[in-house]
């Protein structure tokens, strides 16, 4: 008994090392970077978990340190004038250096822990 654990724990440790190698699944339906970088707070090189919200917006910034401005333009409807009224709102979010995302590119961003005061997202996606 104890031989075949030992074996299987040897097999499950390659095939960690295996998936390390290569690019992490982050757990949402992406293409992954073609490059590759030694960011820690990468989602897929480096330890940095991304959960909540989606967003989809244009780049507006860059002029930060590894941080981009996203902007999201949308409709709101407003009932009493039966007529939609456009809004933006602006979010600061983390460049991996392996994406690079720069002005006007449009970007797909996941929530993720607070990075800064201002920061909880990070760039996943250059569409
Ligand atoms: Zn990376």
């Amino acid at each position: 008994m104890s031989t075949k654990k030992t074996t299987k724990r040897t097999t499950s440790k390659k095939k960690s090392a295996k998936k390390a190698e290569k690019k992490k699944d982050i757990g949402i339906d992406v293409a992954p970077p073609k490059k590759e970088c030694s960011d820690p707070n990468c989602p897929f090189h480096g330890h940095l978990k991304v959960r909540g919200q989606i967003i989809k917006g244009r780049v507006v910034s860059e002029s930060s340190h590894q941080t981009v401005i996203v902007e999201r333009r949308y409709l709101k409807y407003d009932q009493k004038y039966e007529r939609s009224e456009r809004r933006v709102s602006r979010y600061p979010a983390y460049n991996p250096r392996c994406i690079n995302a720069t002005v006007n590119s449009e970007v797909r961003i996941m929530e993720c822990r607070p990075l800064s005061k201002t920061k909880s997202f990070v760039v996943v996606e250059v569409v």
